[in-house]
């Protein structure tokens, strides 16, 4: 079976036949996606099963990875968090660090293309080295929330991104004012893959077994680095507040190990600290790969939580309504777009508020069931791959048309 059949189980015929049907404008056309990884992160995954999809639809798609020595990275992460509005220091030899590899990669990489799309800050000066005649249009593809970046390095990038016929954001407050059309493209989930495909029952309950979940007893789960933005701490309190009322109610607060991030170790000194001897509450470290163990923790939820004070777009939140699952989500970044009050779930703003909505939701099943139902089928719209692929088909289109830049400056595909 192609890939495209296996997708057509899921969202239908008609949904895979516009994708053909899409991409018939397309045929033969050389796309390039361009990014800093072949592995690891939101981007390299989304790469790795957009490429083939668009060939299996008769484009002819490819992927090539940016290359520079390991300062190159720490100058360019460091980039990326001024681009979210961090201040981090960058000197000028460092700014032009980054320009000098993407003039080295411009040399280097086939990009000879109708259409290039660059993800992320790190290849973004490749038009500027690039000869014109080269490349019909070109792309600019953030993943981030750029609507606040700091002074100097927006200075830094804008130079680059005006070169751009089109750039794309996941919604739009995280946009800024480009002299290029915008696209809005929120990412989606993957519902084949090991975190989203359905559980057999017994392999569902040996996991739990195996992480010391109880099956029998209502659960709640939050699945997230162990990150102040995540406030685990809040949920914690929060079901403090609601375990006088429910004394057999289950926590589960499950994480990947956060080396790399000098202030995981601490925020999860934190929630040890606050989970104390209660044996219903279980932090769980998780190893990166541990797919599988966080699609069975999430269909086990009986409600799942993502607190969040700050998110980008918060993936756990589709992972958990594809799953039928009600989540009380905090009111922030990506998550207001997929809870809806009293439909696929609870927005808050406070412990308070996220523990009166747990005991709502505990109290009444059928609405638990309803918004379960009114997520999966929200998520099936909105939030799969397929959707994701279909914005990108249309982008394509009108990116690849004459009169581009007469376009909207943001346009919602
Ligand atoms: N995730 C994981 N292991 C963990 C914590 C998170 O695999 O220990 C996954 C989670 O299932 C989701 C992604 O990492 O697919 C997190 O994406 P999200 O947008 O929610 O948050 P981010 O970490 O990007 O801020």
């Amino acid at each position: 079976m192609s890939r495209l059949e296996a997708y057509e189980q899921v969202v239908g015929h008609q949904e895979i036949e516009r994708l053909r049907q899409l991409a018939r404008g397309l045929a033969g056309k050389r796309v390039v996606h361009v990014n800093s990884t072949r592995v690891g992160g939101g981007v390299a995954e989304i790469l790795s099963w957009m490429v083939p999809l668009m060939k299996e639809l008769g484009i002819d798609a490819h992927w090539e990875v940016i290359q520079g020595p390991p300062e190159f990275y720490r100058v360019t992460k460091a980039i990326h968090n001024n681009l979210q509005g961090l201040p981090v220091p960058l000197t000028d030899k460092d700014l032009e660090l980054h320009k000098a590899v993407n003039e080295e990669n411009a040399a280097r990489l086939d990009l000879e293309a109708d259409v290039v799309i660059v993800h992320d800050p790190q290849p973004v000066f490749l038009p500027v080295y690039t000869k014109s005649t080269r490349v019909g249009r070109w792309v600019w593809r953030c993943h981030v929330d750029a609507s606040r970046p700091t002074r100097r390095v927006w200075k830094h990038l804008e130079e680059a991104i005006n070169q751009y016929d089109a750039a794309i954001f996941h919604m739009a407050a995280f946009t800024r004012p480009l002299r290029c059309p915008m696209f809005l493209i929120p990412p989606s989930i993957d519902p084949l893959s090991d975190k989203n495909r359905p559980l057999p029952e017994n392999e569902r309950l040996e996991i739990l077994e195996q992480l010391g979940v109880d099956h029998d007893r209502p659960l709640l789960v939050q699945v997230s680095r162990f990150d102040r933005f995540k406030d685990p701490v809040g949920v914690i309190q929060a079901y403090r507040l609601i375990k006088p009322y429910y004394p057999d109610i289950q926590l589960v607060l499950a994480g990947g190990p956060a080396d790399d991030d000098p202030e995981g170790p601490e925020v999860l000194r934190q929630v040890m600290d606050h989970a104390g001897a209660d044996r219903d509450i279980r932090v769980l470290m998780l190893p990166p790969d541990s797919h599988v163990q966080i699609n069975a923790l999430q269909r086990s939820a009986t409600i799942v939580l993502q607190k969040s004070i700050r998110e980008g777009f918060g993936l756990t939140v589709t992972e958990a309504l594809w799953k039928g699952k009600p989540v009380i989500g905090g009111a922030c970044g990506g998550i207001t777009l997929q809870v809806h009050d009293y439909h696929t779930g609870f927005l808050v703003y406070s412990v308070e508020g996220a523990a009166y909505r747990i005991r709502y939701l505990l109290r009444y099943t059928d609405k638990r069931q309803r918004m379960g139902r009114l997520g999966h089928e929200f998520v099936r719209e909105h939030f799969l791959l397929t959707r994701h692929l279909r914005d990108y088909l249309i982008m394509l289109l009108l990116v690849e048309r004459k009169d581009v830049a007469r376009l909207p400056s943001a346009f919602a595909a």
